[in-house]
């Protein structure tokens, strides 16, 4: 597929399957509609970039459904002025989006093959910064953050993060193992945590 071509189905990926199934937020929709996803995935897969399901990306891993990335950026409920973690850089791709909805977006990942990689192709990304670490401790030289988002599912929330997360911040997850894996959403209030909700996934587990 040209250029041209995989422009033209990403604004149809926007439209009819995260649109179209219930995403409303107009950053996360314009986000979509300006990161090229083909260049997050291997090249063999360059032509299925706009298919809505996950894509291998090596080392076992895969890229995130875009639906999926979707609803969770949506629940991280982002102005643009917040510092986001994000635990799991793996392609790179959500890590992309969210440089568009956020000020400053500091992103971990524990494999450093993955890592170099989005590392490579982040770079004309300016608010990005890419850390090669245990997403289990968090980032505390960089903490608080308004907003946390983990893209592999630990058993239950990390506790570091949870302590990392500012007062009135969100963290975003999967929580749990296949097949009771929930998307789950955390809101810090003082010295309190309160839960919600959204429906099962499917994610690599947190290792
Ligand atoms: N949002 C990414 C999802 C990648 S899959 C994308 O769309 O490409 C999840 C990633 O989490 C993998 O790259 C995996 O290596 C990483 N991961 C798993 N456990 C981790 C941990 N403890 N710390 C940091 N990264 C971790």
């Amino acid at each position: 597929m040209t250029d041209e071509e995989l422009k033209q189905r990403r604004y149809e990926m926007v439209r009819d399957d995260i649109r179209a199934r219930g995403v409303t937020d107009p950053g996360v929709l314009t986000a979509m509609e300006r990161v090229p996803r083909e260049q997050f995935v291997p090249e063999r897969e360059r032509n299925s970039a706009y298919d809505n399901r996950p894509l291998p990306i090596g080392e076992g891993q895969t890229i995130s459904q875009p639906y999926v990335v979707a609803v969770m950026l949506e629940l991280l409920r982002l102005s643009g002025n917040e510092r986001v973690l994000e635990i799991g850089t793996g392609s790179g791709y959500q890590t992309a989006l969210l440089s568009y909805l956020a000020q400053e977006v500091f992103s971990m990942e524990r494999l450093d093959t993955l890592a170099q990689r989005a590392q490579r192709i982040l770079t004309t990304y300016p608010n990005v910064r890419l850390f090669v670490g245990d997403g289990w401790q968090g980032c505390p030289e960089h903490a608080p953050f308004e907003r946390i988002i983990i893209s592999a599912a630990p058993p239950s929330p990390p506790q570091a993060l949870l302590e990392q997360l500012g007062h009135g911040g969100f963290l975003v997850a999967p929580i749990g193992h296949q097949p009771a894996q929930r998307l789950v959403r955390i809101r810090r209030v003082g010295s309190d945590y309160q839960e919600e909700e959204f429906g099962g996934v499917s994610f690599v587990p947190m290792v």
